[in-house]
């Protein structure tokens, strides 16, 4: 499985193009944001023949959700975000004046779906798990692929640190209580890829993450 990572837009979040050995691929968190990122990745799903099959954001924020608009257009493909941030979903726009002052000019694709606990996303010969991690926002999930022993954690758990609980819907105690879910569910060695910052795996954030004593 091929990992690639774009680091992008105002708030330096991570998109993530990934793909098997079909060609067949999902992008996670769709941040692309300025001409330059948005050409890159375009360029990138093509340069490399990949046949793109899902749009999943690990949650509605704006930052993960910018270049939603050139997956619809340059790939016909709508977003897919879990359905306990539906609200959020629909207030893209507002998101954008709040966290940047940023007048969003183009149109949204409308959702594809609203997941839910333990539907899959699935591409050539892979699949990932969706597993709900309410706190960052009410619908922040991890995506799971337990062959690979790799999860997309979103805004939930960044290396040594966790997403914030400050923003509208957000809640530290419902945050805490899904990161203590997590050493039941993955397992140790599992590599992190967050939506900010470097991958990270489990153990190392239970040995020096001051928010995963539990
Ligand atoms: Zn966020």
């Amino acid at each position: 499985m091929k990992i690639q990572k774009f680091e992008v837009n105002p708030f330096q979040e991570n998109t993530y193009v990934i793909s098997d050995e079909t060609n067949e691929g999902i992008v996670v968190d769709c941040g692309v944001f300025y001409k330059e990122e948005r050409e890159a990745l375009v360029r990138y799903v093509k340069d490399n023949k990949i046949t793109l099959k899902h749009l999943v954001a690990t949650h509605a924020h704006i930052d993960h959700n910018f270049g939603n608009n050139t997956i619809f257009e340059e790939f016909g493909l709508k977003p897919e975000v879990y359905g306990a941030d539906e609200t959020l979903m629909q207030k893209l726009a507002q998101q954008a004046m709040m966290f940047c002052n940023y007048r969003l000019d183009y149109e949204m694709p409308p959702v594809e779906r609203y997941l839910h606990q333990g539907d899959t996303i699935a591409f050539g010969t892979h699949e990932f798990t969706v597993i709900p991690t309410p706190g960052h926002t009410p619908g922040s999930v991890f995506l799971y692929c337990k062959e690979e022993n790799i999860a997309f954690s979103g805004d939930t758990l960044f290396r040594m640190s966790i997403g914030r609980t400050d923003f509208e819907l957000g809640s530290f105690k419902d945050i805490t209580e899904s990161l203590s879910k997590l050493p039941s569910i993955l397992l140790k060695d599992t590599i992190i890829y967050p939506g900010h910052g470097p991958k990270t795996t489990l153990e190392y954030e239970l040995e020096y993450n001051p928010y995963l004593k539990f």
